[in-house]
């Protein structure tokens, strides 16, 4: 309503919104006040030039041109809504084909979407035409067609956009199978935009059929339209001009109203018309011989999640691109794993995989990635859904897309609920005020009936955390929790991590680029580096770290005794390209004890006896920085 009132606020918006709100009291009163008129036949008065009788003339049989022009809106308006509609709704199923379908079905539409995008619209509307028969319905049907694929192509575009929002992802995770996120997640999150572009095209859809009547293809007598007026107008052009120029002006007023208006909406709400999704060419074979790592320390008694050499492949445009290369790692039950590195390392994906939230163009494979004992490589299926949404909690970076704007809280947390564990609505919605309440969120039963921009930042976060308590999850994904939030409620966010964790015995993956928060969390440390692993170490053990890379994360943490004159410690270089990985060593650019051996060799992820693993040529050597240090102490003591 507040995007509605800036509309009248500026001078065009207005203009548009009163032409356009004119156009339709036109089209429904005219027919009603003015068919007498319009269809009153005189042949005394044919082909009379404008007069005060008759504003615009009349035609071939003495017809009042003025009046008919008038009457024939209705029909105008009424085709061009009909064929909008057609177009909208195909073009809703095209472009959701591929959201539903997955990755193969997908790329099929999105083909076909491409190619009939490719043809200019007034081309298709003509081949259409042919197809339908000449007629009213006909040119409904031909240009509600023509008009599909770019819809389709703009659902689709909305639809990835919506896609990738956080939850969207937390209701895959709960399980909820893709239609009912379709209906329930995308849909209402890309009604406005689809709404505002439907009025613009409105505008077109009337001057489109304007010309499909204006070459004989469109309505037949004795029914007009605009595009007939014109039509029967042009043939008598040099006795009456203005048989045809008024419905012509008919024509461009609407059409201008409805593109207008809906410009002046879509400029209001932001919403504009997005391009295509590029397409990617497919993965090759070649990164397939990737050393696989292996993590030789599982025992599988209590184990909740076993990885086993992961890859993450992704099509690029000079070849696939592997940012997670092949990466093992066993999480116990009670067990609280921190993962640390830059971003690009490969942390974040490591946990989509995991929680099979890899984008379709994505290709996930692993020796090993099972969840309390299931393949989670296995095909999609209603069992592996309801596994993973009672059994994996997720908890995202952003708080704010985190949760569907359009619907409140309560039903949000329930659906997951009404879906596995088959409650009742009022059932589940009472397990959703409990698990509010268990996450300590104040007056948990008005929280549930506010929608996610009533919530702050870390309430909201915390309800993803009661989202995830609503089936019995064995492991909570945390990926950065607390990055978007400010110090004193990261603080409430990771104790809560931690209470649950320990009253019921759940396993946590933390992620994060701060070593510092996982080193108080968490009671294992792994250090991620160009989507490996380079260490894995006991959290108490992180100032004792071997790798250089560790190392660095370490010295990069400013602490008490941290002179704030000189400059704070920063790694040198940039992150590795996952494109562009080098030969060797990944951090060898970056690492003060590269060798030559570095450079052409790749470290193996070696554990020790104790089970601390580490991959690195030069393992716990000083660093050059170090040796000075040291040098400068024994200096200073003697
Ligand atoms: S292998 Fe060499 S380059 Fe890589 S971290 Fe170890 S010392 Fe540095």
């Amino acid at each position: 309503m507040r995007q509605l009132k800036s509309v009248l606020r500026t001078p065009l918006g207005l203009t548009a919104t009163l032409l356009t709100i004119g156009v339709l009291v036109l089209a429904v009163i005219a027919p009603i006040l003015w068919t007498d008129d319009a269809d009153a036949i005189d042949t005394s008065n044919i082909l009379a030039p404008p007069s005060a009788e008759h504003w615009a003339g009349t035609d071939n049989l003495g017809r009042d041109i003025f009046y008919r022009t008038l009457v024939a809106t209705r029909l105008s308006v009424e085709l061009a809504l009909a064929a909008t509609a057609i177009a909208v709704v195909v073009g809703l199923l095209l472009g959701t084909a591929a959201f539903l379908l997955g990755r193969r079905g997908g790329r099929l539409v999105n083909a076909g979407i491409n190619i009939a995008v490719a043809f200019p619209g007034i081309l298709l509307a003509l081949f259409f035409a042919v197809i339908f028969g000449v007629g009213a319905t006909g040119a409904v049907l031909a240009i509600g067609m023509a008009g599909a694929p770019a819809f389709g192509r703009l659902t689709q575009t909305l639809v990835a956009g919506i896609a990738a929002r956080d939850f969207v992802a937390a209701a895959q995770v709960a399980g909820v199978g893709r239609l009912r996120i379709l209906l329930r997640h995308v849909l209402p999150n890309i009604g406005e935009p689809l709404a505002v572009n439907a009025t613009i095209s409105a505008g077109g859809a009337l001057l489109a059929f304007a010309g499909l009547s204006f070459l004989g293809l469109g309505v037949q007598q004795p029914t007009y339209d605009w595009g007939r007026l014109l039509f029967d107008g042009i043939s008598s052009i040099y006795v009456n001009p203005w048989a045809a120029l008024v419905p012509g002006f008919a024509v461009i007023i609407a059409g201008l109203a409805f593109n207008l208006f809906g410009e002046s909406v879509a400029k209001a709400l932001g919403v504009g018309v997005v391009g295509g999704i590029p397409k990617l060419p497919s993965v090759a074979a070649h990164l397939d011989d990737v050393e696989p790592v292996e993590d030789t320390r599982h025992s599988t008694d209590d184990v909740v999640l076993d990885v086993r050499n992961l890859r993450v492949t992704f099509p690029g445009v000079r070849g696939p691109i592997r940012p997670v290369r092949g990466i093992s790692f066993a999480v116990r039950r009670g067990e609280a794993i921190g993962v640390v590195g830059e971003s690009g390392s490969g942390k974040s994906l490591t946990a989509l995989a995991i929680s099979r939230l890899v984008d379709d163009s994505g290709r996930v494979e692993a020796d090993r990635l099972e969840l309390l004992g299931d393949d989670l490589r296995a095909a999609d299926s209603k069992a592996q859904r309801q596994m993973l949404g009672t059994s994996l909690a997720m908890v995202f970076q952003d708080p704010m897309t985190s949760f569907n704007p359009t619907q409140r809280m309560g039903r949000q947390l329930a659906e997951s609920s009404r879906h596995h564990q088959g409650l009742s609505k009022k059932d589940a919605l009472e397990r959703a005020v409990d698990r509010l309440r268990s996450v300590r969120i104040t007056e948990p039963e008005k929280r549930a009936h506010q929608y996610p921009h009533e919530f702050s930042g870390g309430m909201r976060q915390r309800a993803m955390i009661g989202m995830g308590l609503m089936g019995t999850p064995a492991l909570i994904v945390a990926d950065e929790p607390t990055t978007a939030l400010d110090v004193t409620v990261q603080q409430q966010v990771l104790d809560l991590l931690a209470s649950i964790r320990e009253a019921d015995d759940v396993a946590l993956i933390l992620i994060s680029h701060d070593v510092t928060v996982v080193g108080e969390v968490c009671d294992r440390v792994l250090v991620m580096y160009a989507g490996r692993i380079v260490e894995d170490l006991r959290a108490a053990d992180l100032a004792a770290a071997q790798h250089p890379y560790t190392r660095a994360l370490m010295a990069a943490v400013p602490d008490m005794h941290t002179d704030l004159d000189q400059p704070l410690a920063v790694i040198p270089g940039r992150p590795v390209d996952p494109s562009d990985v080098p030969e060797g060593c990944a951090y060898a650019a970056r690492c003060p004890l590269a060798s030559a051996r570095c450079r052409t060799e790749d470290p193996a992820l070696v554990a020790d006896a104790a089970g601390h693993r580490v991959a690195c040529w030069h393992a716990g050597e000083p660093l050059p920085l170090e040796i000075e240090d040291r040098e400068l102490e024994e200096a200073e003591a003697s």
